[in-house]
């Protein structure tokens, strides 16, 4: 395929999506794919002013949405499912061509969007609070969970699409209007889902104008929605950078944060260990979306009594790993999305070597296009954690440490700054619930013979410490998108003062 006929498909696909050809021609921010590194789109960026008064708008949207009852908020994510089952393979392969997602995982991430909408179509029926005991006769006390108002929605380019949904889906089953900043990387994927979003809005027939909103533009229309005081909400996916500056910016405000920022992943391979399923377990966390996952597996303790089995085969999978374009081939290692990935994983492979690490791969791979960056995923055996270990580098590499304490081993996988995603390896009950355990992983997300990354929308996805605390997606996440009141209701003729207080007058 020429660099001609990708810039074309992707035409044909946005308009086949709906998206109308003067929002992304004629514009100042130009877009690339990173399989080919070809110009894609010139689309038009939003003003701050702008921004603004698209603001006001969804609050004025939020003003009516609220009073639609949840369960009918509902119907419009369940239509918004049904209108990404239909554009599904034409979504996920915008994906892999704006994000450079092999074609499985493209497809994977609109089958994501598909569950979470299905998740909130649900949840509709169910954002109860509790009736709870009271110290006074004659009086009732309960909690009810009210719509919050405007969510602001900002998103890294490695999840262009399902990480919008979980926060859109959510957002709007409990009565928010919703304004989306997308990363700068992946722009036409959001103006696809945005289209998509309103062809829902079109069956529905009566949502207010206005309910979910893109901002295209780079960080600092990000800021607008970060620091706008009618967004009460901010749920921020990006590096721990951005949200060193988002947070405090939003805490000035008092205004809600959800944080998902950066992860630096680890396993541990266990004397007991299933080899071969960790094996795959591995490959697929540390190689799989070419080691751009915030839930990447980025570094593995093994144990030395099976650190001379698990490392040859280990190696062999890095040196026969298939490369190549998402778009042609069934390669299952594509892109990074530019050449800054491309330098800093450069950069953290010689930090490495200087801290002793021996590297398997790491080096840039001819797939035939000059300006896009693949490269072999890279193996780096290190002495200790230590230099660049101790970060994310958000490429595909894998430092491997051999332990012999389990103490240890555990000690120095909580011993970096992020807290996203954790997996042990081990058919050792006594191990497996220690890991799990209050002394345990110190991530938000703790596996047992499951690699760090692929996690389903049931659960409450996010992490501890430098990944931000935020929670999005399943279990009790929808807590967040909206406020709680607690209620006391006195039905007798007495008027008892809590805590036995008397105050007669
Ligand atoms: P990034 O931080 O460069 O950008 C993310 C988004 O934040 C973009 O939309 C960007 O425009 C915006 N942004 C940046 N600075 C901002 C600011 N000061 N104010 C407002 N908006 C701002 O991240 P990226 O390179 O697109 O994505 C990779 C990073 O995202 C990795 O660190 C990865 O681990 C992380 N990530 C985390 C999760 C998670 O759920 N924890 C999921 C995906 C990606």
């Amino acid at each position: 395929m020429n660099n001609m006929t990708v810039a074309k498909e992707t035409r044909d696909l946005l308009s086949k999506l709906g998206v109308a050809e003067s929002l992304y021609t004629g514009g100042n921010m130009a877009s690339y794919t990173p399989v080919t590194g070809e110009k894609l789109a010139d689309l038009k960026t939003v003003t701050a002013d702008e921004a603004k008064s698209m603001i006001d708008k969804a609050d004025a949207a939020f003003r009516e949405w609220r009073l639609v009852p949840a369960p009918k908020r509902g119907e419009l994510v369940r239509l918004l499912g049904e209108e990404l089952r239909t554009a599904k393979a034409d979504l996920g392969r915008l994906v892999s061509i704006e994000a450079g997602k092999i074609t499985s995982e493209g497809l994977g991430e609109v089958q994501e969007m598909i569950d979470i909408c299905d998740f909130a179509v649900g949840l509709s029926r169910q954002l109860y609070g509790l009736t709870i005991a009271t110290e006074r006769p004659g009086h009732r006390m309960m909690e009810t969970w009210h719509a919050l108002g405007v969510v602001g929605i900002i998103s890294a380019f490695n999840f262009p699409v399902a990480v919008w949904s979980w926060n859109a889906a959510l957002a709007l089953v409990c009565g928010n209007s919703i304004v989306w900043k997308p990363s700068e990387k992946t722009p036409l994927t959001a103006l696809a889902c945005q289209a998509i979003f309103d062809k829902a809005v079109k069956r529905f027939g009566e949502a207010p104008q206005n309910l979910s909103q893109v901002l295209i533009g780079d960080r600092a229309i990000g800021e607008v929605l970060v620091d706008h005081h009618l967004v009460p909400l901010v749920s921020a996916t990006g590096s721990t950078r951005m949200g060193r500056d988002v947070g405090p910016r939003l805490a000035k405000r008092f205004a809600r944060a959800i944080l998902e920022l950066g992860g630096n992943n680890a396993g541990i391979v266990c004397p007991s260990a299933d080899l071969d399923m960790a094996l795959r377990a591995i490959a697929f966390g540390a190689m799989g979306t070419a080691g751009q996952r915030c839930t990447t597996l980025r570094r593995l303790f093994v144990h030395e009594s099976v650190y001379d089995k698990l490392l040859p085969r280990l190696k062999k999978a890095y040196e026969s790993v298939s490369i190549g374009s998402p778009l042609e081939t069934s390669a299952l290692v594509g892109p990074l999305i530019d050449k800054a990935a491309f330098d800093g994983m450069q950069k953290a492979l010689a930090g490495a070597k200087e801290h002793g690490g021996k590297i398997t791969g790491g080096d840039r791979f001819d797939a035939g296009q000059a300006n896009a960056y693949y490269v072999r995923p890279a193996l780096v055996e290190m002495p200790e954690q230590a230099g660049p270990v101790l970060e994310e580098t958000f490429a595909p590499i894998l430092y491997v440490m051999k332990y012999s304490d389990f103490d240890d081993a555990l000690s120095d996988h909580n011993a970096v700054g992020a807290g996203l995603s954790s997996s042990i390896f081990t058919l050792d009950l006594r191990e497996a619930e220690r890991f799990l355990s209050a002394d345990g992983s110190d991530c938000g997300i703790a596996n047992v013979n499951i690699g760090t990354s692929g996690a389903e929308i049931g659960g409450a996805f996010g992490g501890e410490k430098e990944t931000g605390g935020g929670r999005e997606s399943g279990s009790d996440a929808w807590k967040a998108y909206m406020r709680r009141a607690t209620n006391t209701v006195n039905y007798s003729r007495a008027l008892p003062l809590a805590q036995g207080v008397s105050f007669d007058i």
